[in-house]
């Protein structure tokens, strides 16, 4: 008998989450645009882990700086200041809010302007310090974590028990947050969007502290081609084989 392709049913795929005895660290590093934050997400949320979206930490720092008029040559005020914001997540809510001195503030850490030093500022050597610190005790409290940035697997946990590293076309990145800008209702000039990625690829891998680097034993993977639910499964495959074994 003919069965119409609508009832035809995709193969089920067993459900997987990481045993609730078993810490795990899982990082996801690279450049932006390539989709890390969406995907780190999901897969933490798949998987049973909590999500850290270590690039609002150094988003929040940089806003403090505008905010507060701090000047940008004098490091120990940048340092200071932020230390003194206490920069810590509201894990009560998905995802996770990022707080300085107790208030929310990711309503201002994706704005253009601060979008535009951020990479500057993340290049700060004492800042960096004083994240990664922070980074890793947020791990102690949140030992199953999907920690998502540029450093995570290099630097913040070398021992991390699986790695990625996500890369993608600087064209298809830029096309990409067009996209997410355009369904904000706004009009982005696609260009200019590809000159600022390659710009802050260019700023975050060159720099002399925590550049974005791949690490040896990351499983690289690139998503120009594919969908986010494509990489998520990816993702999920590779912590599954790894775990399961
Ligand atoms: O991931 P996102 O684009 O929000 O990160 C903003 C900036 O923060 C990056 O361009 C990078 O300069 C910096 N960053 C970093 N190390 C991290 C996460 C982000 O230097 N672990």
């Amino acid at each position: 008998m003919h069965t119409p392709a609508t009832t035809t049913l995709a193969p089920t795929r067993r459900e997987f989450t990481v045993p609730p005895d078993r810490d795990t660290i899982i990082t996801i590093d690279g450049p932006a645009g390539t989709g890390k934050s969406t995907v780190a997400r999901e897969l933490a949320a798949r998987i049973g882990l909590d999500f850290l979206d270590t690039g609002a930490m150094y988003r929040a720092a940089a806003a403090i700086v505008i905010d507060f008029d701090i000047d940008r040559e004098d490091i120990d005020a940048i340092v200071a200041k932020v230390a003194s914001a206490d920069l810590h997540f509201d894990w009560a809510i998905d995802p996770p809010t990022i707080l300085a001195w107790d208030e929310p503030i990711d309503h201002r850490i994706r704005d253009a302007d601060v979008t535009a030093i951020v990479s500057p500022i993340a290049g700060i050597g004492k800042l960096r310090e004083h994240m990664v610190r922070k980074q890793r005790i947020i791990a102690n409290q949140h030992p199953r974590l999907v920690s998502e940035g540029r450093d995570q697997g290099s630097v913040v946990f070398p021992d991390a028990d699986v790695k990625f590293f996500l890369d993608a076309d600087p064209a298809v990145r830029a096309g990409r947050r067009a996209e997410q800008l355009r369904a904000e209702g706004k009009n982005p000039d696609e260009r200019k969007l590809l000159a600022d990625i390659i710009d802050r690829d260019h700023s975050d891998s060159t720099r002399e502290d925590g550049p974005l680097i791949c690490p040896d034993d990351a499983v690289v993977i690139d998503t120009s081609d594919l969908s986010c639910d494509e990489v998520v499964q990816r993702l999920e495959d590779e912590v599954r084989a790894r775990i399961e074994l």
